[in-house]
């Protein structure tokens, strides 16, 4: 590495500030590369402008990246091994297994096995960072509980993985899980933005209490809190879309951007390791690193939050009906 690239790279890392995952030996940017519109998860996204977008955080110091056979019914995996080419050793790399439709889910120690393998083809690596089951609550919790969990454990051994987590949407099936079997990171969306902090309260003690690597995804509330909106597959009741709408329309006229109110107030989260943004533009990634160096703005932020306040900490079924909240 030139004099110059270290001189560039050691700049842009001061302005990023990274985390340990849990007990884990992971220390992952507090901005996280969510994946899933590279697969069009929020609708159509150019490839080459994805790619960039992937290099541009890297360069700018964002080393944790988030994705799914799930997303894009495995395009998003395969964008995201072609953008990483050649820059593998500069992420710490989390994928998931279980899930891969929207009805279509296989948490059998076999399914997951040849779930890997089959993901770190389309990722062009042979081990992942971080092994997820996604989206616990579709599956048989004591099935997660009795076979899952030791299965990646042994694909852990195998040096498939380094380390292995759970995803998903309920706060207490997470809890029932991290409860019965060690895990190394739990993953939730949804449970702690503007609108909702639920996530504080159910899960965030056990995670410490545990040690477990704790990360935050969906901070803008899967499009809500953004001036775009939520997509059309968006699970919320309407009066939380349009909480949303109104919030935006607010920012605006005070001169502000939702999206990075709503960001800000989930990157100063003293405990999450990493806030997972989906991202698939460099606008975006350009726009999501500017908040690393802004102030908070707290007169605002409580002002969105009492305008939430009708909606607040609102949640909808997920999964089974016996692992919904
Ligand atoms: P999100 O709340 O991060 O919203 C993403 C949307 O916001 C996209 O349309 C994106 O283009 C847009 N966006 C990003 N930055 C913006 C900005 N500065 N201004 C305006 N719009 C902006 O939702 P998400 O993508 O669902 O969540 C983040 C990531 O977390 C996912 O990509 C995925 O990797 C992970 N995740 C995992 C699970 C799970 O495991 N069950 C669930 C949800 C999310």
């Amino acid at each position: 590495m030139g004099d110059g690239e270290n001189l560039s790279q050691a700049t842009q890392r001061d302005t990023m500030s990274y985390r340990r995952l849990g007990k884990t030996d992971l220390n992952v940017s507090l901005i996280g590369f969510g994946a899933s519109p590279l697969g069009n998860a929020f609708g159509p996204t150019d490839p080459a402008e994805g790619k960039l977008a992937v290099h541009m955080a890297i360069d700018s110091g964002i080393n944790y990246f988030d994705v799914s056979p799930y997303y894009g019914l495995t395009l998003a995996e395969t964008r995201l091994g072609e953008a990483l080419a050649g820059k593998r050793d500069r992420v710490v790399l989390a994928t998931k297994c279980g899930r891969y439709g929207v009805e279509e889910f296989g948490f059998s120690a076999k399914r997951v096995a040849d779930s890997l393998d089959e993901s770190l083809k389309r990722l062009k690596t042979d081990y992942v960072d971080i092994l997820q089951a996604h989206d616990v609550e579709f599956g048989n919790v004591q099935q997660i509980i009795d076979e899952t969990i030791p299965a990646m454990r042994k694909l852990q051994e195998k040096g498939k993985a380094r380390y292995i987590g759970i995803t998903g949407y309920p706060l207490k099936t997470l809890v029932r899980i991290a409860e019965a079997v060690p895990v190394d990171s739990i993953l939730t969306y949804c449970r702690y933005n503007l609108m909702i902090t639920d996530m504080d309260e159910a899960l965030t003690p056990v995670a410490k209490k545990h040690g477990i690597g704790l990360i935050n995804a969906s901070g803008l509330h899967m499009g809500v809190l953004t001036e775009r909106g939520a997509p059309d597959w968006h699970p919320a009741p309407p009066e939380v879309k349009e909480a949303g709408r109104l919030a935006a329309a607010f920012c605006k006229e005070q001169g502000v951007d939702l999206a990075g109110l709503a960001l800000r107030f989930c990157f100063d989260h003293p405990y999450v390791a990493s806030t997972l943004v989906g991202m698939s533009s460099r606008r975006h990634v350009e726009d999501n690193l500017d908040l690393m160096g802004t102030m908070t703005n707290r007169e605002l932020e409580e002002q969105v939050r009492t305008l939430f306040a009708p909606v607040a900490n609102r949640v909808w079924p997920s999964g089974r009906p016996e692992n919904s909240d």
